[in-house]
């Protein structure tokens, strides 16, 4: 088996078109046909075979999109499909699966108002993963985000998944707060595996993109051949962004998740000494149950949260941080935080997301230490 590091270096080798060793940015949005050799499209045998080889159309293809599949097939283990937003290829999936009911616990609010969408026009019936005996039947679907945003806090996937496919449901799981090799949701009873490429996979918040992961080729040419349509292919330029990315995504993850690791381990063992600020920190580090090391056998996610001991020190605790910005989303190198008030109206009022980037773990912690002692001092 090739390793990680490699996978990301060489996995796009076969869609190698010139000799330049940095694979060149196409803004092409369409391509000249080979007048020497013209193949009607009723005559062509594996069209998507053919676009991947020859591009037509952007929509369709482009070079760094199909890098990028080579990619992610290879680092997800699975027949990957790239889409330009997480948001994109969850609606892939409902748009594809066709679910008559869905079912889903918290998680990422734009994935319920795309449910949400759906119900309005045509119906789709919405349950809480405690309704699956009762009502889930053969090709519904469910969807499980784990680790689970905004806590950092993981679930038990593979119980999940005997309750599905006992039913004959698909269980797809987004793994945008733990991808690989933290976590192998295939190992887990997964049928579909959804990541937000915006987060670690791009890693420098600079690009949207989504990815879905299949089992079989003829799942992933059914997508594609749906994304054709539904015009949501990843953009040129980004796909050249997300390319350079995925170069050294194996030593972000892992300098991520194990600062994230450590500044859980150090805010939880001087609690009491943050205890003027810091209420309750949540992250799978902190979790028992004997699933959590299985699950995140690579390592834990590098998002946790913590919940401080009034609004106003959530407010005033950003004024005191120099590394970590005060901005929505995660996964890139930089570590940011964000009171989940800005963003989400239903959440714990005094809930502070952590996402850790690559900086020093030491300057992280001392930042962290040094405005949770500092809004100590405010009620
Ligand atoms: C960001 C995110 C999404 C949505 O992805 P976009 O790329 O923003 O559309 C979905 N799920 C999770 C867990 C996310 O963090």
């Amino acid at each position: 088996m090739v390793h990680l590091a490699t996978t990301l270096i060489h996995s796009d080798d076969k869609n190698n078109r010139v000799t330049d060793v940095a694979p060149p940015i196409n803004v092409s949005s369409t391509f000249r046909y080979d007048n020497n050799n013209l193949i009607p499209a009723n005559e062509v045998d594996d069209f998507l075979a053919s676009i991947e080889q020859s591009p037509v159309y952007s929509r369709e293809s482009h070079p760094n999109s199909s890098r990028v599949q080579s990619i992610l097939s290879d680092l997800l283990g699975g027949h990957a499909v790239i889409y330009n937003s997480g948001c994109s290829a969850f609606h892939a999936v409902m748009c594809h699966y066709n679910p008559k009911r869905f079912f889903m616990d918290g998680g990422y609010f734009g994935v319920h108002a795309i449910a949400d969408l759906i119900t309005r026009n045509y119906g789709l019936e919405q349950h809480s993963l405690d309704e699956i005996e009762e009502f889930a039947q053969p090709g519904d679907l469910v969807h499980l985000e784990s680790p689970l945003n905004p806590f950092g806090t993981a679930s038990d996937i593979k119980a999940l998944a005997d309750r599905v496919h006992s039913k004959g449901a698909i269980l797809s799981i987004d793994s945008t707060l733990a991808p690989p090799p933290l976590q192998n949701v295939w190992n887990f009873g997964a049928d579909i595996v959804l990541h937000s490429a915006t987060k670690y996979f791009g890693g420098h918040s600079d690009l949207l993109a989504g990815v879905l992961a299949v089992k079989t080729k003829e799942q992933a040419n059914e997508l594609i051949e749906d994304r054709i349509h539904l015009g949501t292919n990843i953009g040129n330029l980004e796909s050249y962004l997300l390319l350079r990315s995925l170069r050294t995504y194996e030593m972000r993850i892992m300098k991520q998740s194990d600062n994230a690791t450590k500044i859980v381990k150090y805010l939880h063992n001087h609690k009491e000494s943050l205890k003027g600020s810091l209420k309750e920190i949540f992250h799978t580090s902190l979790q028992n149950e004997s699933f959590i090391n299985k699950q995140l056998s690579g390592g834990h996610g590098a998002v946790f949260s913590i919940i401080l001991n009034s609004i106003n020190q959530c407010k005033k605790l950003p004024l005191h941080l120099k590394y970590f910005q005060h901005a929505t989303s995660l996964g890139g190198i930089e570590s940011l935080i964000e009171w989940r008030a800005m963003s989400d109206d239903k959440i714990d009022q005094c809930l502070i997301r952590v996402s850790v980037g690559c900086e020093n773990v030491e300057d992280l912690i001392k930042d962290l230490e040094n405005a949770l002692l500092t809004v100590a001092k405010q009620s």
